[in-house]
């Protein structure tokens, strides 16, 4: 075994005791936009996007110029200490770009999980209620509130007990497995009639195509009914947009598709384009309803991550990516829809703009046991992929915007001769 080698499987064996649950016993050394090169010299495509993280790709120089601008001033000073101007810039941007006609405000944070607790906790202080109506499948996160408002996706929420009394599940309307939107409906109205009033809620939450539960989408007329009940009741509507923002969808925020705009709007990955940074856009006097103090943490908002927002927000413009967010979608998913009649386990091709996912079936039941064989497969021959979904049955593709034509192609074939390998194989 070469020394590399050797330093290679310790590096392994430690990640193995450490219980970090990798996914692909990969080291990296080094990426750019939609390649990434690991310790021993492989090259891969990045299909999985650090998991719906770079839109704009690894390192887009734009993003890099704008980090290391920042860096030559200040790295920290923690907002709610001293302010700095980038934070309101990104906070007036998404302002404007978060749906809704209305006057707005923004606060920012630094994960996923963080944007959806706080989007709670404003949706609590301002209808002074604490329940909460989360769906089925629904993922929203790992810290301990936000996992209560995760549905059954394992292998979140196993051995931890019982989550918040104050969280209430409703079906996600999803007809492939037989959930109709009249269905999704009634299982809000028995929450009504059997375990809370109305006027005990305070937010409905949902992320408007689901992500780790299996890239479902709801329709423009289930938002909408949401709505219609959430203004009957003086409910809270929170869209959670962490994996469907930043221009994933083919609009910047997904909720542009629904014909109705949410109060509350969380955002994250996608947004600073591999820095952390997360955040709610909520209407002006919800927002308002925690005062000052209330919202923020010490590294929510880090000028380097809002450095890199305002490069993202203005890429997307300068390359036109929400359009291209629209083609690439269409190009993977034409693709792949054409391999469903050589491989009868692709059940379903779905998606909005580049969120793909492939649903593996057999017999008329949910497929889980190829994904691990895809997964291994897809890395030997140079590609990463990553699978989701409630029954972990669902390939889900989140190349980078940015990736070119060919290279998108090239994994495309790639998927195709290792379904060759696992399905028929
Ligand atoms: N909400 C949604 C819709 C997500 O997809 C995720 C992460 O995958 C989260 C919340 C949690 O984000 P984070 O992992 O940054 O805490």
């Amino acid at each position: 075994m070469s020394k590399t080698n050797e330093g290679l499987m310790a590096r392994r064996q430690a990640a193995v005791a450490q219980g970090v649950g990798q996914i692909h016993p990969i080291f990296t050394q080094r990426a750019e936009n939609a390649t990434v090169w690991d310790v021993e010299g492989r090259e891969y495509i990045d299909f999985a996007g650090g998991i719906a993280v770079l839109n704009t790709g690894h390192l887009h120089p734009k993003v890099k110029a704008a980090v290391q601008a920042q860096l030559n001033d200040f790295s920290h000073t923690c907002f709610m200490v001293l302010g700095y101007e980038n934070y309101i810039e990104v906070c007036e941007k998404l302002n404007h770009l978060v749906p809704g006609d209305f006057a707005k405000k923004t606060a920012l944070f630094t994960s996923g999980s963080e944007a959806v607790e706080n989007a709670v906790k404003v949706a609590r202080a301002y209808t002074k209620r604490a329940g909460v109506i989360a769906f089925t499948s629904g993922y929203h996160g790992r810290t301990i509130a936000a996992l209560a408002l995760t549905g059954k996706v394992a292998p979140y929420s196993k051995g931890m007990g019982l989550m918040s009394a104050n969280v209430f599940r409703a079906e996600f309307p999803c007809e492939l497995h037989g959930v109709s939107e009249d269905a999704a409906m009634a299982s809000i109205e028995r929450i009504f009639k059997n375990d809370a009033e109305p006027s005990d809620i305070a937010a409905i939450i949902l992320e408007p195509v689901q992500g780790e539960g299996g890239f479902y989408a709801a329709s423009p007329s289930f938002m909408q009914r949401l709505r219609q009940l959430c203004d009957t009741h003086g409910i809270m509507l929170i869209a959670d947009e962490v994996q469907t923002g930043a221009g994933r969808t083919g609009t910047f925020f997904a909720m542009e598709q629904m014909g109705v705009a949410p109060d509350i709007t969380t955002f994250a990955k996608s947004i600073a384009g591999g820095f952390p940074l997360s955040g709610i856009t909520g209407r002006a006097e919800v927002m308002d309803a925690i005062g000052p103090g209330g919202l923020g943490g010490t590294y929510g908002g880090s000028p380097l991550a809002c450095a890199a927002a305002l490069a993202v927000i203005e890429v997307f413009e300068q390359e036109q990516l929400l359009e291209r967010a629209n083609s690439l979608g269409g190009r993977i998913k034409a693709s792949i829809t054409a391999m469903q009649s050589k491989y009868s386990q692709i059940a379903e091709v779905r998606g909005l703009g580049a969120m793909i996912a492939i649903e593996l079936m057999e017999n008329g039941q949910p497929a889980p046991q190829y994904c691990p064989k895809v997964l291994a497969e897809a890395r030997e021959r140079g590609l990463i992929l990553l699978s989701c979904g409630t029954y972990g049955n669902v390939l889900r593709v989140l190349v980078p915007l940015t990736a070119p034509d060919a290279q998108v192609d090239a994994g495309l074939a790639i998927m195709d001769e290792v379904f060759g390998v696992v399905f028929k194989g």
